[in-house]
């Protein structure tokens, strides 16, 4: 029969599953903390940070940029959940930053539509996490926007580095 990836992590769920015991925990993360941050495969969030099951909610996609699909999300987390924090990551070496808009028009030129949704990308790292960081602060939805803040962690040294929200793009 054919064996996929799928196959493999079904298997190793198998063996997760033999070991685990019920924590007993509800749904609310228990440090009250959001991680927004980019989907890419080299950022393992709760090793690079600490954190334990339980502790906190990871809201990921291409760039870790704030979309509206990123803000409902939050909405969920704050309002129905109980977190208080927001930690915004993005890191070097991101896919995001070597495209543009244009990919929409490739995609337009080969299935015949545009997305409805921006690409996103964007080429300045520290900028994109300053606007993340706006975006989240000035959303109507969010009632905790007071412990806002935004990183960039570095692939090839697991290292995060904070980003000023006030510094103009050419900071640094
Ligand atoms: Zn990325």
């Amino acid at each position: 029969m054919p064996h996929t990836v799928t196959d493999e992590l079904v298997s190793a769920n198998r063996r997760y599953a033999d070991r685990f015991a019920d924590p007993g925990m509800d749904a609310r993360p228990v440090r009250r903390v959001a991680i927004v941050a980019c989907m890419d495969a080299r950022l393992d969030l709760h090793a690079a940070l600490g954190l334990s099951l339980g502790d906190c909610h990871t809201i990921r996609n291409a760039g870790g940029v704030v979309t509206d699909d990123i803000i409902r999300s939050l909405t969920i987390s704050q309002r129905k959940l109980g977190t208080r924090s927001v930690v915004l990551i993005h890191h070097t070496g991101c896919g995001l930053l070597s495209l543009t808009e244009d990919f929409r028009h490739e995609l337009e030129h080969e299935v015949g539509q545009r997305p409805a949704w921006a690409v996103e990308s964007f080429t300045d790292l520290d900028q994109d996490v300053r606007q993340s960081m706006a975006r989240v602060r000035t959303s109507p939805f969010l009632p905790h926007t007071d412990d806002v803040r935004g990183f960039v962690f570095d692939v090839t040294t697991g290292l995060l580095r904070e980003v000023d929200p006030a510094s103009p793009a050419a900071a640094t």
